[in-house]
């Protein structure tokens, strides 16, 4: 077995997720990857790592995929809170539903990825949790209301968690992105709305890859525990 310890990552099916994935597994830790189309994270064929379907709104299923794995791989030293939904839309025209579906992923899937790890992690007195938040969480864009309103919520939750933690030695990381290149928009279902943003990506020229994400993860998680990288907000040089 790898003396490297075991992270979590859900959402790991593709974009970020599965970036993070290969160049954390690439390092030799061992893995346990989540998310619903497991066919995908089965696929991957990474050594030493577990994959399980789970969908992150479901905590009791999270918190027993995370028993599998410690069970075969030692505690989680490492959760990244990942998964999440872009619906952008119109307040006042948007089905509401949108709106429920992505604060039940992005807000509510992240707090119970964090409470699956966390009572463990402060046991241990070590531990890192990465959330993935977005610049959207840090500034607003049309037709992103909602969205934002998730994004806004990641980041006041992770540096509130951080703040309780820090007694415990416990490490608490927002990564705040901006544009990447992955499934993210396709879930739009407005066409104007997706064109706009294809069209805004297209004006900028060169948006981030997946790995510019996953290498800013593997930083911060590289840090000595007593160093706590608390929010990294990285986007491609041309986005406003
Ligand atoms: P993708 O759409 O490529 O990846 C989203 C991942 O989330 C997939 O692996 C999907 O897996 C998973 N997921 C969605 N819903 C659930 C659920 N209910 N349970 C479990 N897993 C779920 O997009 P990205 O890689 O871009 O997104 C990753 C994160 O990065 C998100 O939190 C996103 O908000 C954030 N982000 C992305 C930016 C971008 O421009 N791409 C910018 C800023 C932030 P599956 O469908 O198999 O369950």
């Amino acid at each position: 077995m790898s003396s490297k310890k075991l992270v979590v990552i859900t959402g790991a099916s593709s974009g970020i997720g599965k970036a993070t994935a290969e160049l954390f597994s690439k390092n030799g830790h061992p893995l346990l990857l989540i998310a619903r189309r497991i066919e995908l994270i089965e696929g991957f064929n990474l050594p030493n790592t577990l994959c399980k379907k789970v969908d992150v709104t479901d905590i009791d299923t999270l918190k027993n995929a995370i028993a599998a794995a410690e069970e075969k791989f030692g505690p989680v030293d490492c959760m990244i809170n990942n998964a999440g939904m872009m619906l952008l839309g119109d307040i006042a025209t948007q089905d509401p539903l949108e709106w429920k579906k992505m604060f039940d992923v992005n807000v509510l899937g992240l707090l119970n990825g964090m409470q699956a790890v966390l009572p463990q992690m402060k046991t241990r007195q070590s531990g890192t949790i990465i959330n993935t938040s977005s610049i959207a969480g840090r500034k607003t864009f049309a037709n992103h209301a909602a969205y934002c309103g998730t994004k806004f919520g990641v980041h006041a939750i992770t540096e509130n968690a951080r703040e309780e933690a820090a007694l415990y030695n416990v490490r608490m990381v927002t990564i705040a992105p901006g544009a990447v290149e992955t499934e993210l928009l396709s879930h739009t279902t407005s066409k104007e709305i997706k064109e706009g943003y294809e069209n805004w990506k297209k004006e900028m020229g060169e948006i981030l890859n997946p790995v510019d994400i996953a290498n800013a993860m593997w930083y911060a998680y590289n840090q000595p525990q007593g160093v706590n990288i608390r929010e990294i907000v990285i986007a491609a040089t041309k986005q406003q």
